[in-house]
């Protein structure tokens, strides 16, 4: 079985929908998961937010505008009479429950159902699409199957049980489409993997299926050697290996959910990364290969806050870390860097919602200093600590403002925090001297 994921832009569209219909129609058995059509989820969550604020008139106004972009695709998409009116019927009650959850209480449980929606919309009529096209395709609903634990962690077993159950009435199909990015939570509630999602739905089920390949079709060539959306002249790099994949979409390359690689690295499941728009290009393929070393790819990821921690009584003696590090589990916050000194440790969250608590937790023994709008910059390769290039990134970087290095943690990588107004700068001038004008560093 492969599994075959396709984001917002490669079902955005007519033309981008039936380049996909090219794709998997070859024949070979398949899961096929796909995002929320481009745009949707954006219009989603701003639909939920008007809920959230009480401005009805603005959340019905954009239900309707996404309503009627909805029914114009349908319109030109599917020509036979029974497939579109099934498909209409499906799409006003989609509406329906977007409608309704106006002038209800806005909680957690409508915000996620709201933004469900747009999964739910895709799949349904790409699947009837598929039927029109001749493909022997089933739709299987994620809520049937993809479930989170209490932890937030796939629950491998449920959704192996579940997904292998459903797989078995339709055992005859080609093509099983179900949504990305949607699930239950440990209370069957309806949830989400956050932002991006789909790419790690990809990986869960890969995983529990044992599945040949995981493909990630999106809509550029493969994993580029920095962040295309800030730098000229990037490149896809051929070949990454599952930590290099990992530290990279932790540290933000949006081109895949930070989780992405988790559930297959242990099963040597191959991921690769693919372009909807142009499916000749040889994209990217990730493994427990190590390709190459020295500096492969630049990644970076804002939002970032600063703490830097002083103490008045020594910093160092033993158990003052450990003081430090008990109150960021306390609050379930996740650190991203940390370097310490004789007076001083300062340390990264990228989640803010409890910072508060922590700032006044850590006030009762020492003095706090919160620095914000603050980037990660993240520079990825196989011993990339020990290459003979890395020492010259200082001097590169010698007129931008860096706050923190981590270096040594691990050997494949090093990051910087910057201001967010450097980070621009700061990637463009790594990039010029790391791909540009030294010319072989991988
Ligand atoms: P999809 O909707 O298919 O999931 P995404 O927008 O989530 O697509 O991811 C693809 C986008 O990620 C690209 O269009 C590109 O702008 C952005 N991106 C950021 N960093 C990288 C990178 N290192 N390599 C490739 N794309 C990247
Ligand atoms: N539709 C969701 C989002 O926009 C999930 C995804 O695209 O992977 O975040
Ligand atoms: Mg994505």
């Amino acid at each position: 079985m492969l599994v075959l994921k396709f984001g917002g832009t490669s079902v955005g569209s007519i033309e981008n929908m039936t380049n996909v219909k090219n794709i998997i129609k070859d024949g070979e058995r398949k899961v096929v998961v796909l995002s929320a059509m481009s745009g949707t989820t954006n219009a989603l969550v701003e639909i939920s937010k008007c809920i959230e604020n009480i401005e009805v008139e603005d959340a019905l106004k954009r239900i309707d505008t996404l309503h009627q972009a909805y029914l114009a695709t349908i319109g030109e998409l599917l020509e036979d009479d029974t497939l579109k009116n099934e498909v209409e019927t499906y799409v006003e009650t989609i509406f329906d429950v977007l409608t309704d959850s106006v002038n209800k209480l806005h909680t957690k449980l409508l915000h996620n159902t709201i933004v469900a929606q747009g999964e739910l919309l895709s799949t349904f009529i790409f699947s009837r699409f598929l039927i029109q096209e001749g493909i022997n395709a089933v739709l299987l609903p994620a809520l049937d199957f993809m479930r989170v634990d209490r932890n937030n962690e796939p629950d491998n077993f449920y959704i192996k049980q579940n997904l292998n159950r459903l797989i078995g009435t339709v055992p005859k199909a080609d093509v099983y489409i179900t949504q990305g990015f949607i699930s239950l939570d440990a209370d069957g509630e309806v949830a989400n993997l956050d932002r991006g999602g789909s790419d790690y739905t990809a990986t869960i089920i890969g995983a529990v299926l044992k599945a040949k390949e995981v493909q990630i079709w999106t809509d550029i060539d493969g994993f580029h050697n920095n962040d295309p959306r800030y730098v000229n002249n990037t490149k896809a790099i051929s070949n990454l290996s599952f930590d290099e994949a990992a530290e990279l979409a932790y540290f933000g390359a949006k081109i895949l959910h930070p989780q992405t690689v988790m559930p297959v690295r242990a099963f040597d499941i191959p991921v690769r990364l693919k372009n909807t728009m142009s499916p000749e290009s040889y994209g990217t393929l990730i493994t427990n290969e190590i390709h190459g070393e020295g500096i492969k790819a630049i990644a970076a990821k804002d939002n970032i806050t600063a703490i830097k921690i002083k103490s008045a009584r020594m910093l160092l003696a033993h158990g003052f870390l450990k003081k430090v590090f008990e109150i960021f589990e306390k609050y379930e916050t996740a650190i991203d860097m940390v370097t310490t000194s004789e007076i001083a440790v300062s340390l990264t969250i990228d989640d803010n919602t409890h910072l508060e608590s922590i700032v006044d937790e850590l006030e009762k023994f020492a003095r706090v200093e919160i620095d914000d709008f603050m980037s990660i910059v993240c520079l990825v390769g196989n011993t990339i600590i020990y290459h003979p290039d890395t020492p010259h990134l200082f001097q590169v970087l010698q007129d931008v403002n860096v706050r923190m290095i981590a270096y040594g943690g691990s050997n494949n990588n090093i990051s910087l925090l910057v201001n967010t107004s450097d980070k621009l700068e700061t990637l463009q001038k790594l990039h010029r001297y790391v791909f540009e004008t030294r010319s072989v560093l991988i």
